[in-house]
């Protein structure tokens, strides 16, 4: 194998963070979050109740341009919620792809639902509208306004597209498709906080777009989600579902359904919104290393994954895709051991041993993609915000 070319590889990476280990992406805590916590913890208001939600929650929707945004434990959670709301019941089908987190495809057998896996675009990773149109078009007939599943007779849903690493899917086309079939799309919008299509953030396209705030993503509140949509009533009703389904009472308690201990903790928020205040500079400076990237891979054999026109992109990982599985194994086995953290995509869903039994299509450019995407590392260096 060719070490030399990955040593120049890792060489570059360290050249960009200056340090012997570069860790994949860690969060970057240089504004008011220790002031917010402090806050939070002198109010005593660190759970539940506190305004920092409310503010965080406007933070977002302000930032995503969308009419609501309701505050979750996790991005799962977020993802779960909006499914029920859409109107997701126990044996309905949810149309997903098979190359994504396991979050997006725990949340529909959390729904009781049944995913289907259908390919991504090779270009963007997130689902391919061309492989659901042809779905859509050979295997659905409508009954009484429901597309139905010609060849297991349940209803499709939901359709859950993922903005994979922050990259917008084609989203337009995907959210046009499911409207002519009465199927309501959800958005994993997990990775993709910052990335637009024509001017309009990812996650606000679908009913509904869900956020994630883990350690790990473009910003962080420890742990953390955010469900956005337009629709007032269905804002309402996330709220309600997501805080145990309380009625409002001065004392009393009185819940009238089924409802969730999903609610994001006060601390939380507090440590999201500070994050918040820094989005746009951490956006700027993750811009700055892809376009470094950029460069240095234009010199490389290796092809450096970039947006669509059209699309902003986050820059929340960035990607390369190498020739084949046993080079990338080689390159993956190399970099951490120099210290470098480099990671693979993730094993097609479909694969584990829960997703094994549901139907898909040929997957082609999901498993291609499989075996050749390698996440480089991607954080904001250290002292890079002004
Ligand atoms: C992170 C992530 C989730 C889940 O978010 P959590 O906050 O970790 O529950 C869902 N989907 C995708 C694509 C993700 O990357």
């Amino acid at each position: 194998m060719q070490y030399q070319d990955f040593q120049v590889i890792t060489d570059f990476v360290r050249s960009l963070y200056g340090q012997s280990f570069v860790p994949l992406h860690r969060p970057v805590f240089e504004g008011n979050e220790r002031q917010y916590l402090t806050d939070c913890i002198d109010s005593n208001f660190v759970s539940s109740v506190g305004v920092k939600v409310d503010e965080f929650e406007q933070k977002i929707a302000e930032f995503t341009g969308s009419g609501y945004a309701i505050a979750t434990v996790n991005g799962t959670a977020a993802l779960h919620i909006s499914l029920l709301l859409a109107g997701v019941m126990p044996d309905d089908e949810v149309i997903t792809q098979s190359l994504t987190f396991v979050a997006t495809g725990n949340s529909i057998l959390y729904a009781g639902a049944h995913p289907v896996f259908l390919d991504v675009d090779i270009d963007t990773m997130g689902l391919s509208a061309d492989a659901l149109e042809h779905f859509l078009n050979n295997n659905i007939e409508m009954k009484n306004g429901a597309a139905i599943n010609k060849s297991s007779g349940r209803r499709i849903a939901a359709c859950m597209p993922a903005h994979i690493f922050g990259m917008p899917c084609n989203i337009e086309k995907i959210v046009e498709l499911c409207r002519h079939f009465g199927i309501q799309v959800i958005e994993d919008a997990a990775e993709s906080l910052g990335s637009f299509v024509e001017g309009q953030h990812t996650g606000t396209f679908g009913t509904f777009g869900a956020f994630s705030f883990n350690g790990n993503k473009i910003i962080t509140s420890g742990g953390g989600g955010m469900i956005v949509t337009n629709d007032q009533e269905m804002a309402k009703r996330a709220k309600h579902l997501t805080t145990t389904a309380k009625q409002p009472h001065p004392y009393e308690y009185v819940h009238d359904e089924v409802g969730y201990n999903y609610r994001m903790p006060n601390l939380n928020a507090a440590l999201g919104c500070a994050q918040m205040e820094r989005l746009s500079e951490h956006l700027q400076i993750k811009a700055e290393i892809a376009r470094q990237y950029d460069e240095f891979f234009n010199t490389q054999k290796w092809q450096f994954v970039k947006n669509m026109p059209g699309t902003i992109v986050n820059h929340w990982l960035n990607a390369i895709i190498m020739d084949s599985k046993e080079e990338r194994d080689a390159f993956l086995e190399f970099s951490n051991k120099a210290g470098v953290m480099t990671r693979p995509i993730w094993k097609l869903i479909n694969t584990l041993p829960m997703f094994s039994h549901f139907q898909s299509d040929g997957l082609t450019h999901s498993r291609w993609l499989e075996d050749r995407i390698v996440n480089l590392p991607s954080s904001v260096p250290d002292g890079a915000l002004p």
